[in-house]
Order: structure tokens, then C-alpha cells, then sequence
């Protein structure tokens, strides 16, 4: 199996065992609690501290491949928790990430971030692993969600969020963007609703009462994070060609049929879950809009 095309450098350590015939299902991201990225390169080379990861990322975003991804790294192991840490390694790919500073929050440098997430994105796709953040989570979650290894701060200010994002663009081939303002998209208040006993999701313009049916749940995500952006969660230009092109058809005609960038079943369902979680159990009745089998969706 070998490591990632997007290594700089190896190194090997004895700490590191068989996945047992598991299948790798989940990345899991570590801080490392330390500035001294080559000291815990020298730890697990010269296996002074009974840990590993199968990569480590500097703070100055190299990526160095430690145990191979065939072999399951020492990361969640822990002799209290029932087995369920070292089972989670065992399906897991680890990153250890240096931090830039150990004073809290523990911040992780920009540089780190963008390779975590080209190193997230292409593990992703060479292993069909859906990128969101079920199967992409910090430390402390595999706890808080599992629990499995133990509490921890980990992984400190790294933002696992960003990286699933920014991997996603990656694996859309989207350039990144500057920091969106949500009126530079369409000057419209919209609400999203979604239609009593189906599946049917719909965006509505407050101001016309026009609406379209949102023909996914990617697209869902997208009108939802425009509709809350305050200006911190950068967008690239598809998903704002995406949302653009929803309000453009809303502003105008009723159930206008719209254009969309061909999107992969994987893209798709790697937000469903989150949207599940936001959306409105029904429609607003103040809209009083009759939603019956006129769908563009
Ligand atoms: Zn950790």
C-alpha cells in the first residue's frame, strides 16, 4: 500500500501492527501538542514514546510518512477503554499535526491545514471514503462519539471542519475563494423548507413567494451556509454558481428549471447527514404555499 503520493519524506518506527483484515473507513486527526515536530519524529523513530501515526504534517505543511497505510498505527490505543481505541486504529488512517504554538488553544498553522486537507482528499478518493465529517473527526470525537480512547483536548486549534471543507473543494477541483458576503451573491431573504411527509426540500423567496424544489441535499447545505454567512466561512465559486442560480430562478419565475453542475452521488451524500440535522420539520404555514407535485426537482 505504501503512502500517499503527496509524502515529502519517510521515516519507521516499531510501533505498528496489523489492521487485522479491517478496512480503512475513518481519517483521524491528531495535534501533536508540540512545536518540536522533529523531536516527536525522533520519538516514534527511535520508539522512545509508545505511539505512531501513519503521517505527521509540520508546521510548515510537509508531510511525512511514518507507518504505511497497509499497517495500523499506535494513535487511539488506550488500556482502558475495552479495546475500542485500538480497534478504531485498526480502520483508521492517522495524521499527527505539529502545532504552531503549545500556549491554548494549541493553533495549527495555515500551512498544516492545507496539506491536512490535500492528504485528507486524496485518501478520500483512493479509498472511496465519503468526505465529511463522519469519517473524518478529531481525536476528542472518537471519544465524545464513541467511546473509544480517551478525553483529550486533541486535536487542540486544529479546525477538523476546515480541513472536510476545503478537502471537498479539493476533490470538486474548486479554487478557493475569498470570504464570502452573502449579499454579493443576490440581495434576497429566502427561506428553505421542506415539504410535510416527503422528501421534498424547497427554497422560497420571502420577498416574491416564488419558489424552486432544491434538487439535492449538497444544494440544501449550500443555501443554508449563504443564508447564515457572516463572512467567516469562505465559499468557492461553484457553490456559489449553485446557490446564484437558485435565487436568480426564485427572483424571477416559479419553478424556473435550473442548471446545475453535475455533482457525484459521493458529493451528495456526504452532506445529507448534516443537512438532516438543520432542516425545519415542515414548512412555515405563514408562506401558505401549495407544494404538490409541481417539483423541478
Ligand atoms: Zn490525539
Amino acid at each position: 500500500m505504501g503512502f500517499s503520493s503527496l509524502t515529502n519524506h519517510t521515516i519507521t518506527t516499531p510501533y505498528q501492527s496489523s489492521r487485522l483484515g479491517a478496512k480503512v473507513t475513518t481519517i483521524v486527526l491528531h495535534h501533536m501538542d508540540s512545536t518540536d515536530f522533529n523531536g516527536v519524529l525522533a520519538m516514534w523513530h527511535n520508539a522512545t514514546r509508545s505511539g505512531s501515526a501513519n503521517y505527521g504534517i509540520s508546521n510548515e505543511g510537509e508531510i511525512w510518512g511514518v507507518v504505511d497505510e497497509s499497517l495500523r498505527a499506535w494513535s487511539l490505543g488506550y488500556k482502558y477503554d475495552g479495546g475500542k481505541g485500538a480497534a478504531f486504529d485498526r480502520h483508521s488512517i492517522c495524521f499527527e499535526i505539529e502545532n504552531s504554538s503549545t500556549n491554548p488553544p494549541y493553533p495549527v498553522s495555515d500551512a498544516a491545514h492545507e496539506a491536512a486537507a490535500r492528504l485528507v482528499a486524496d485518501i478520500c478518493k483512493r479509498y472511496g471514503i465519503v468526505c465529511n465529517r463522519t469519517n473524518v473527526l478529531g481525536h476528542r470525537e472518537v471519544y465524545t462519539r464513541y467511546g473509544a480512547s480517551y478525553a483529550t483536548a486533541c486535536p487542540g486549534g486544529l479546525d477538523t471542519d476546515r480541513i472536510v471543507n476545503r478537502a471537498n473543494q479539493i476533490l470538486t477541483n474548486a479554487p478557493a475563494s475569498a470570504t464570502l458576503k452573502p449579499t454579493e451573491v443576490l440581495d434576497m431573504s429566502y427561506s428553505i423548507v421542506h415539504q410535510n411527509g416527503s422528501n421534498n426540500i424547497w427554497v422560497v423567496s420571502l420577498e416574491t413567494g416564488n419558489y424552486a424544489g432544491i434538487q439535492s441535499p449538497y444544494h440544501v447545505q449550500l443555501l443554508q451556509r449563504v443564508k447564515v454567512n457572516n463572512g467567516a466561512d469562505p465559499m468557492n465559486q461553484i457553490e456559489l454558481d449553485i446557490v446564484k442560480a437558485y435565487l436568480t430562478a426564485i427572483h424571477t419565475t416559479p419553478t424556473a428549471p435550473v442548471e446545475f453542475p453535475t455533482l457525484t452521488s459521493e458529493q451528495l451524500t456526504a452532506v445529507a447527514d448534516q443537512v438532516a440535522a438543520k432542516l425545519p420539520a415542515a414548512a412555515p404555514a405563514k408562506l401558505n404555499i401549495t407544494l404538490s407535485g409541481e417539483a423541478s426537482a
